[in-house]
């Protein structure tokens, strides 16, 4: 099986001999042992051998909807996110955001920063980032939990796996009335996250945090 050119490159640079073993994966939940047959500038050919179980993924998908936020928060947000088992992060647009949209490039890099954090994390599954929609068209599958400053349920309490899960973070200026609104009334629930007002980008990983808390 040969190897795309980057990550030719990166046996490169590991100095990779042929004979080496490696454990590869397809970003789409399938892990396998291989061992590596050549290595040269046509790139990488590798000989796939026995399937790992990987058992690192949620018992149901989790998604975390996440408003657009300034400067490159966006990115510490997918990395960490990624590390704690997030299986899509889907941009979103909202009335009190400061930023409007987001260019290809940096959705790219978002990308790119979700594929190198799962492989630190020994992840088989590679989450996706979803371009941005408006906050309106984001559709309730499963269940969904909105953090909301001054909500008085607890996200653990609405835990429940037999379904997917949806978790649903603003930007710095907070969710308007009319959206948490129109979230709560199309069946999310708005759970608080403390006592205490935290950043857009530590919101997101406080429910991520929650929920790897409890050991899944
Ligand atoms: N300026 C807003 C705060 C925005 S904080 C205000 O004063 O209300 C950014 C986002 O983080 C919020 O939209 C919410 O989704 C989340 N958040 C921050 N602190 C929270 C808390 N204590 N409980 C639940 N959600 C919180």
């Amino acid at each position: 099986m040969p190897l795309s050119p980057d990550e030719s490159q990166h046996l490169r640079v590991l100095r990779l001999r042929p004979g080496a073993e490696l454990r590869v994966f397809d970003g789409q939940g399938a892990e396998a042992h291989a061992t590596l047959i050549r290595l040269d500038e046509g790139g990488a050919m590798l000989e796939l051998g026995e399937a790992i179980d990987n058992d690192r993924e949620t018992p149901q998908p989790v998604t975390l909807a996440v408003a657009l936020l300034k400067g490159d928060k966006l990115s510490d947000v997918v990395r960490a996110a990624t590390e704690l088992g997030v299986t899509t992060v889907q941009l979103l647009q909202t009335r009190q955001s400061d930023v409007p949209e987001i260019g290809e490039q940096k959705l790219i890099r978002l990308r790119r920063v979700a594929a190198e954090a799962s492989k630190q994390s020994r992840r088989a599954v590679t989450p996706e980032v979803l371009a941005p929609i408006p906050i309106s068209q984001l559709k309730l599958e499963g269940q969904g939990l909105l953090a909301h400053p001054g909500s008085a349920e607890r996200l653990t309490d609405h835990l429940d796996w037999q379904r997917p899960l949806t978790l649903v973070s603003g930007p710095e200026g907070g969710f308007s009335d009319g959206e948490v609104r129109a979230l709560t009334e199309a069946g999310f629930v708005a759970v608080t996250l403390g006592p205490r007002i935290l950043r857009a980008e530590t919101a997101p990983l406080a429910m991520l945090g929650a929920i790897a808390a409890t050991g899944v």
